[in-house]
């Protein structure tokens, strides 16, 4: 294991009862941190050699997340579409985060194209679902963590769906830290990470910030098109935690290291998420940093006109029911998420014992 930022080490919360009254998460020991130093910074130049030797085998035989497609990815592309450069859609200041995570001057925020997930619902699948972007070397993206660091002065570099471009991710950042860059990186993950990439990046990121997306086996076939999504993401959950720890600030408020975990709750799948954050409780930590989000919406291939393939392969609307009797697909999430969804996975949460609930600041601004 490699080394995690020092923090207070009085743990004031571990062996208190179940509590009956909601706590705040207020800036305290043990979640404060007396100092910050990225753990990149920490890596000897060995550690840093092996490493980009490491990525550089996984680009050329890439099964480093659970799709195994065991491409040379300087020749041919996997089920990702993305080959030994990345494609970014987007770099900029991104003020959609978290409070902690944005700040004032906003989280510098790296857009990926591509994904190795399908998620029916995706919020990005123009540019997930295809190349959508401009590409770049593993080197120039790091180069772009430094201007988001000194033009941005953003609080922290924030790399969006990046599950399937890992061993450019370690090579940028490698090479982001000989030329100075020294806020936090965020690795903000759908979870379906493998421990392989994991270990690739111990060392290297200091918050992880995964979304635990559904529980059951057949949600996560027809939502997401990934077989065992959560046992993957439960067994990549704990080794973030094992890496990272509980989310600590620095006084100014600002999230520094640890892991912080969303979770969007979904229309008819209040149950999943309530599965959810029970295991996290009782297998993660119950200091645990919970975002339970509420803003769902339909994206995507959500509530389309239902399509099939013609003879001469073309697509076309079909009259006619789905599987569950609508006309239009994915009929059962085709609506908003309601707020009694919304509230009993907290109420959920806070029963199994989490604590540091995420509420969001109802003047919008920056609050903790
Ligand atoms: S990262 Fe891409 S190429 Fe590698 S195993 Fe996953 S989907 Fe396949």
């Amino acid at each position: 294991m490699l080394p995690r930022t020092s923090r207070h080490s009085i743990n004031t919360t571990r062996h208190l009862p179940l509590i009956a009254v909601r706590r705040r998460s207020y800036l305290a020991p043990p979640f404060l941190l007396d100092s910050f130093t990225p753990r990149y910074q920490l890596l000897t130049a060995t550690q840093a050699s092996k490493k980009r030797s490491e990525a550089y085998a996984h680009l050329r035989a890439c099964n480093l997340c659970p799709r195994l497609c065991n491409v040379n990815r300087y020749e041919k592309r996997g089920h990702c579409l993305i080959g030994s450069d990345v494609v970014v859609n987007t770099i900029a200041p991104h003020f959609g985060e978290e409070p902690c995570l944005q700040g004032h001057n906003g989280s510098g925020s790296v857009f990926f194209s591509g994904c190795n997930l399908r998620c029916v619902f995706c919020q990005n699948h123009d540019i997930a679902h295809q190349k959508n972007g401009f590409s770049l070397t593993p080197e120039e993206l790091g180069e772009w963590y430094v201007k988001l660091q000194e033009v941005g002065k953003v609080h922290n570099v924030n790399l969006v769906t990046p599950e399937h471009v890992v061993p450019q991710v370690v090579l940028s950042i490698l090479h982001a830290k000989e030329l100075g860059l020294k806020i936090p990186i965020v690795y903000n993950t759908s979870l379906f990470d493998s421990l392989d990439s994991l270990h690739l990046l111990d060392g290297l990121i200091d918050i992880f910030l995964p979304d635990f997306k559904c529980w059951n086996d057949s949600t996560s076939k027809r939502l997401l098109k990934a077989d065992n999504y959560a046992d993957v993401a439960k067994e990549s959950i704990k080794a973030m935690q094992a890496q990272v720890g509980d989310l600590c600030f620095t006084p100014d408020g600002l999230a520094k290291s640890g892991v912080l975990l969303r979770h969007l709750v979904m229309p008819g799948y209040e149950e999943e998420g309530r599965h959810i954050v029970r295991w996290l409780a009782e297998n993660v930590s119950k200091d645990l940093y919970v975002h339970v989000m509420e803003q769902y919406h339909p994206r995507a291939h959500v509530g389309k006109e239902r399509r099939r393939t013609t003879g001469s392969g073309r697509a076309e609307e079909v009259a006619g029911t789905s599987r569950e009797g609508g006309k239009r697909r994915y009929e059962e999430i085709n609506r908003p998420v309601k707020m009694e969804e919304v509230d009993g996975v907290k109420k959920a949460a806070q029963e199994a014992g989490l604590w540091r609930l995420l509420d969001a600041a109802e003047h919008g601004g920056f609050n903790i």
